[in-house]
């Protein structure tokens, strides 16, 4: 039980308790006929009984028989999880502001910086190449952005009674179909839940996956190719603003000025997080490939190590070859969907629901919960 929806019900016995403790302080109507002696004995006898009742009344404001240490953690740890989840939250629209901000202003300074001395003194093979590959990026970032944070990551459904399920989920009290996770931010189960994104501000599900995997590659992919389009004029501005601090100072103007400083930001942002999500990306590739998610990442490496320590080996039953893994996430069922799939926008649904899972799995293998 929570500890803030038993509140009143936990007031209402204390009060009543209380009201049963003052009935017990109240002096006697019998005692009174008794001699000096007698009701000396009775006064301390009054005492012990006041006392052991106090502690029982004390002990049963928090007794319950399946509470333990873990429990009492939990329920001190409440109003501290309760602020993370909730702060989270609106951090994570702030994060999806940042996003959309920093890529503006990087978008801003590609096309009023970079792209005009592009233009004016690049062969026009280069142009052609840098207005394709610059757009093709701009667009899958943008619609898988769009996608990743819009589209629900799947939750079990509540209504269906011959729902596969592995355990329970004690926060919905629903059945948890394989691969099904509860989200403490988002206070729901999530199919094939990977990981709560705060710069999504949504949960990567069975049915986003695809779409935050190539948000990171094409966003990482973007940010290498905006990183070395601008070195050549990075390296310029850095000089020229070395020079600021020269006897006499050069003469720039502020819009020469502004866009020295321009191109060092463009430069510095999208290196770092060239170099940042390279990693993420890097790590994800790696998940996808071994039929893992973040989360199942780290229940098998447990299940692994336990195993192997009675001699047994640990199989992911979800995983279906190197190649499938990718086949199954991308949606690859042709050899042309490589192409209208992966490198061009493409909303089409993942394969499966979500809820059954077509695994490896037989009986000597063990799934994991
Ligand atoms: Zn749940
Ligand atoms: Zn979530």
């Amino acid at each position: 039980m929570r500890l803030g929806s038993s509140w009143r019900w936990q007031l209402s016995r204390a009060m009543r308790l209380a009201l049963r403790w003052c009935r017990l302080c109240r002096p006697r109507r019998g005692g009174r006929g008794g001699g000096g002696g007698g009701g000396g004995g009775a006064g301390g006898g009054g005492l012990v009984e006041l006392w052991s009742y106090g502690k029982v009344l004390l002990k049963s404001l928090y007794f319950n028989s399946l509470s333990n240490s873990d429990t009492l953690v939990d329920c001190v740890f409440e109003p501290v999880y309760w602020i993370v989840d909730n702060v989270t939250r609106w951090f994570g629209v702030v994060f999806v502001c940042l996003v959309v901000l920093l890529t503006c202003s990087v978008l801003l300074i590609v096309y009023l910086c970079l792209l005009p001395i592009i233009l004016s003194s690049y062969p026009v093979h280069w142009i052609v190449w840098h207005l394709c590959c610059g757009h093709w990026l701009l667009l899958m970032v943008v619609f898988h952005y769009y996608k990743a944070i819009s589209t629900s990551p799947g939750h079990p459904p509540k209504d269906r009674a011959d729902l596969p399920s592995v355990s329970i989920c004690k926060k919905c009290i629903v059945p948890k179909p394989p691969r099904t996770h509860h989200c403490s931010i988002c206070d729901t189960c999530i199919l094939k839940m990977d990981h709560h994104c705060p710069w999504l501000n949504n949960c990567v599900g069975h049915f986003n996956h695809r779409y935050f995997f190539s948000f990171c590659l094409y966003m990482m992919l973007g940010c290498i190719y905006c990183s070395i389009s601008s070195r050549e004029m990075f390296i310029d501005a850095y000089n020229a603003i070395e020079s600021y601090y020269q006897t006499p100072p050069p003469l720039y103007t502020f819009r020469e000025r502004t866009a020295h400083k321009s191109i060092i930001f463009l430069w510095v942002l999208t290196s770092s997080v060239a170099v940042a999500l390279g990693g993420l990306t890097l790590w994800h590739a790696v998940l996808i490939s071994r039929g893992e998610t973040s989360v199942e990442r780290h229940i098998n490496r447990k299940e692994a190590r336990r195993l192997q320590e009675s001699g047994k080996v640990f199989r992911n039953p979800f995983h279906q070859g190197r190649m499938n893994n990718w086949k199954i996430l991308f949606g690859v069922e042709k050899r042309s969907h490589w192409l209208t799939r992966v490198l061009l926008p493409s909303s089409h649904p993942p394969s499966g629901d979500g809820i059954m899972w077509d695994c490896t799995f037989t009986r000597r293998d063990l799934v994991p919960i």
